[in-house]
């Protein structure tokens, strides 16, 4: 008998040794008999039977089918050509696609005729497909069926010291062998039961060693669901040990600023959305218990004016209120309009950025000390050891991908008792990512735009119809509205983009002349009085076009503009294209998007672009984002480790997040403190593999 745990190091496993222990240790972090047995395959071979068209789905199993190919069709996508194949058995059909067409690849592509077909189904929008399947006629089938194979990652190097896929599986199986009755549940019976879950122990056998497709799809399943619902159970707890210990400001009182400017200076009825988000919102603030919310809508939505109503709650109950924003432009822009709200009122209202100058900062420091500064608002200026406050209670963070957690809770320290803390993001997050890396925080969604905005028309044009689009523009600049031209900033080469944007703006200038046009131009090497020149000149229609890099991408709101063009859209992300778009559309006329590409462009690129001339609709642009490009990408890469997951994929994973969130959910809410005898596998689980990444969920 073996005395092998799950701790012991794996130099001691039957046929490791210490130099190939060595060697996993370092080229794979493998140092545990645990580790090993989560060293999970990243794909399988299945040769062992024959699926059928209903019985796939998503999983790394690589599978065969049997049926006939009853089409192949070439599809050309910016010179760039793929081949469609569809497959039919007698229970559906399935897509094939091949990336690298060749004459030889189409002649040997047999229809009509019994195949075999061989690889891995994936969905994609829902619908189902196998890219580069193998093929084998039915009538020249010589292999028997085999098993179905585990496929462990390994490198070359790896291989050459005889760590191999022979290797994995033994050591794997032996590590399995002896630790099968120390793999312990993690789960309650009830979770196990409620959302029909196979063993912990089940599915580490079937995970390394499928019996059955089948088996292996619920293991994965399992392995997925645990993951996820620990790592979110990881935030539950912190959010109740929070609330728990965190003393709020209550805001009891909705006081004579709130209402007069309900009442009598709001320049427009809310929408209903905002009117829902105000009440969820006043209701957290009423509440003993630090507020932490995020703020989702989409670009025009009407967050600002939220946030402002927020604030002036936080006023009317004697406290000072903030709100703080990436960049200085923006910054700015909020200042000026939620100065230009305040107008009547009497509350005084400052900027601070990197550029206030020092005689000014020196009122601002007394002012907000004193505490006859109401609010103050700002960029990362706000965090700085000297800004100090007599009594900060609300605390507003506009585009909160560019704040990271660590400057999330810089904030807190602001006050003895935290602030209340209200994020609001550029553009909507995908609920996945919303579900898993915000579970800290309560979400508020705003998802009605205000009425009478008219959809923005996107159109997709390249430089052979340029002359056309420039006439466009003089059509609309003759009505008297106003455009502006992006150009891209390409970080790799600062000084390419920067001559890119200054021939753009000469041939803008060639194209519409003085006097007749007025031309702006704004970029990051301007100094920010300049910018604000121009910008100044914009919103007072003195120019009808503005050049601009993407400085402008966020806050510019100048409801006359009603054309954006972006030149070289092919190198935008979907969230800044879209982003750049809402700088348009806010006002009663009819506005454009024209997205100026090369003639050729990537399916990346294609698929973005052909995105935006779909929909304006936030929501779904942040999901077709995190399918092209992953959790990671779109939180930033600070901020990526905490979404990379050992088996679950945001993307494809979807359902298995929500399910996993809504035990969490469930769970916390019966039992917040995992005291219950029926919970104790959940809390040991926790406590011996989760607690270190949450140092202040204090849970014991
Ligand atoms: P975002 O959510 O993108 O930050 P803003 O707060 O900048 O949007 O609002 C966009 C524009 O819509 C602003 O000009 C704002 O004054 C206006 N607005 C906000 N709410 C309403 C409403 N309920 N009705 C009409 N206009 C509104
Ligand atoms: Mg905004």
């Amino acid at each position: 008998m073996s005395n092998l745990n799950l701790h012991t190091p794996i130099e001691y496993v039957k046929g490791i040794g210490l130099e190939k222990a060595n060697l996993l240790k370092k080229q794979l972090k493998l140092s545990t008999c645990e580790d090993l047995l989560n060293y999970f395959p990243f794909r399988y071979i299945d040769k062992s039977r024959i699926y059928t068209v209903d019985q796939v789905g998503n999983s790394s199993a690589e599978i065969q089918l049997r049926g006939k190919i009853t089409s192949i069709q070439e599809i050309s996508q910016n010179k760039k050509k793929r081949l469609v194949g569809i497959f039919e058995d007698t229970t559906g059909t399935l897509e094939l696609v091949w990336f690298n067409v060749t004459d030889w690849l189409i002649k040997s592509i047999p229809l009509y005729e019994e195949v075999l077909i061989f690889g891995k189904v994936t969905s994609f929008n829902g619908k189902l497909n196998m890219a580069h399947p193998e093929i084998e006629k039915l009538s020249e089938v010589k292999s028997a069926l085999a098993a179905l194979e585990p496929v462990y990652s390994n490198s070359e190097k790896l291989q050459k010291r005889g760590i191999n896929q022979r290797f994995f599986k033994k050591v794997i199986r032996e590590v399995l062998h002896c630790l099968e009755d120390q793999i312990e549940e993690n789960l309650s019976q009830e979770i196990i039961s409620d959302y029909k879950l196979v063993s912990r122990k089940k599915a580490y056998q079937e995970i390394h060693f499928p019996s059955h497709y089948q088996k292996l799809q619920q293991a994965e399943y399992r392995l997925k669901f645990e993951e996820m619902f620990f790592f979110q159970l990881g935030f539950g707890l912190q959010k109740i040990y929070r609330q728990n210990t965190t003393p709020g400001h209550p805001f009891f009182k909705v006081g004579d600023n709130f209402n007069e400017f309900y009442t009598r200076h709001l320049p427009f009825p809310l929408t209903n959305a905002q009117r829902k988000v105000i009440k969820e919102i006043r209701k957290d603030l009423r509440k003993n218990i630090q507020m932490n919310r995020l703020l989702q809508g989409d670009v025009g939505s009407g967050k600002t004016v939220v946030a402002l109503l927020c604030m002036l709650l936080a006023i009317d109950n004697g406290f000072q209120a903030s709100m703080m924003a990436p960049t200085e432009i923006l910054a700015a822009q909020h200042f000026n309009s939620i100065r230009e709200f305040l107008k009547d009122m009497d509350i005084s209202v400052r900027l601070l950025t990197g550029s206030t100058p020092v005689s000014e900062r020196k009122i601002i420091y007394e002012e907000l000390e004193q505490g006859s500064l109401h609010i103050l608002v700002g960029t990362h200026a706000v965090l700085e050891e000297k800004v100090k406050f007599k009594n900060l209670g609300l605390a507003v963070i506009d585009e909160q991908h560019r704040f990271g957690v660590e400057q999330r809770s810089r904030i807190w320290k602001k006050n003895l008792v935290p602030p209340h803390i209200l994020v609001m993001t550029a553009t909507p997050i995908p609920r996945t990512l919303a579900m898993s890396y915000y579970s800290d925080l309560d979400v508020s969604v705003i998802d009605e735009l205000p009425a009478g905005r008219k959809e923005i028309k996107t159109f997709h044009k390249t430089d052979a119809n340029r002359l056309a689009v420039f006439g466009f523009l003089r059509n609309e600049i003759k009505k008297g509205r106003q455009a502006y031209i992006v150009y891209p900033l390409i970080e790799e080469s600062e000084t390419l983009y920067y001559k890119d944007l200054m021939d753009g703006y000469e041939s803008i200038t060639r194209e519409f002349p003085m006097p007749e046009y007025q031309v702006s131009i704004v970029h990051g090497r301007m100094k920010s009085a300049d910018k604000d020149f121009e910008i100044q000149r914009f919103n007072s229609n003195q120019t009808q076009i503005m050049v601009a890099t993407t400085v402008i991408e966020v806050g510019i709101n100048i409801p006359n503009a009603s054309v954006m063009v972006i030149e070289s859209a092919e190198k935008f992300g979907l969230s800044q294209l879209h982003q750049l778009r809402g700088r348009v559309g806010r006002g009663a006329e009819q506005s454009y998007c024209i997205l100026m590409t090369r003639s050729e462009l990537s399916n990346e690129a294609q698929k973005r672009i052909s995105t935006m001339c779909e929909t304006n609709d936030g929501f779904r642009i942040s999901e077709v984002d995190l399918e092209l490009r992953g959790p990671g990408n779109i939180l930033g890469t600070q901020q990526s480790g905490i979404v990379d997951f050992k088996k679950t994929d945001l993307v494809h994973d979807k359902i298995i997040v929500s399910l996993s969130k809504s035990g969490v959910d469930r769970l916390l809410s019966e039992d917040p403190q995992l005291q219950s005898e029926k919970n104790k596998p959940i809390k040991k689980f926790f406590i011996s593999h989760h607690k270190n990444k949450f140092h202040w969920a204090k849970i014991s």
